[in-house]
């Protein structure tokens, strides 16, 4: 081949993202465009569940890994949302302020703003509360959607090879954000604040980090292979 043609095919393959070196691969491609809202569960005068102690608060715990988890997707390649920065509620984002109960404009305000940055996926964050044998992450998912359904099982495959429990996606579980959000929403449990154990490694950035690289993969394989 003359040298002149070849330099020519090299530079269309290189200009075209063709070649393994140097050009965007699958996976910056599923993910150009992204958006994900991570929503800090409760918050403000909502501190969410408790310690055994009375130590931790889930809403504090919620939104440390909410902020780290964001910063870890953003190092992916997407586009992140936090529905609270602070520890405050998100009352402001309710579409009808004339709702007179607090609560529900804050559940309210957390679907909005999911819904006005166009989300193509909701991670609700939250801290379990149960007995002293419940262990481990969970994730929550809305059953009718499809893409809620397959993130959930995506992300608690990733918990569960990490944790080493067999734990199911839990379907069926009537809370506000998941019957009320149109966008696909994902909710999960980091861990139970009722077990010790748990309560302990939840507090830990090593466990933290864990769990969050946990999400991060599993996210990632959902955009990447199930909706792109
Ligand atoms: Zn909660």
């Amino acid at each position: 081949m003359k040298k002149s043609i070849y330099v020519f095919i090299m530079v269309v393959l290189v200009a075209t993202g063709c070649m393994a070196a140097g050009g965007p691969s699958v996976f910056a491609v599923a993910k150009v465009g992204k958006v994900i809202v991570i929503d800090p569960g409760h918050g403000g005068i909502d501190g969410g569940t408790q310690s055994a102690q009375g130590d931790y608060l889930e809403k504090n715990l919620n939104l440390e890994v909410s902020r780290k988890l964001k910063q870890a997707l953003e190092d992916k390649g997407f586009t992140v949302y936090l529905t609270r920065e602070e520890d405050t509620d998100v009352t402001q984002h309710a579409p009808n302020s004339a709702v007179k109960s607090r609560h529900r404009r804050d559940l309210m305000g957390r679907v909005e703003f999911a819904k006005q940055h166009q989300a193509n996926l909701v991670i609700s964050i939250h801290t379990n509360t149960g007995t002293k044998t419940n262990i481990g992450p969970l994730v929550i998912c809305q059953p009718e959607s499809y893409e809620s359904v397959t993130a959930a099982e995506i992300v608690q495959h990733q918990f569960n090879s990490m944790t080493g429990i067999g734990q199911h996606v839990i379907k069926g579980k009537r809370l506000y954000i998941l019957t009320h959000s149109t966008i696909p929403v994902i909710l999960v449990e980091v861990g139970f604040l009722s077990n010790p154990r748990d309560a302990y490694q939840l507090h830990t950035p090593q466990y933290q980090q864990k769990l969050i690289e946990a999400i991060v993969s599993g996210v990632n394989e959902y955009f990447v292979t199930k909706v792109s």
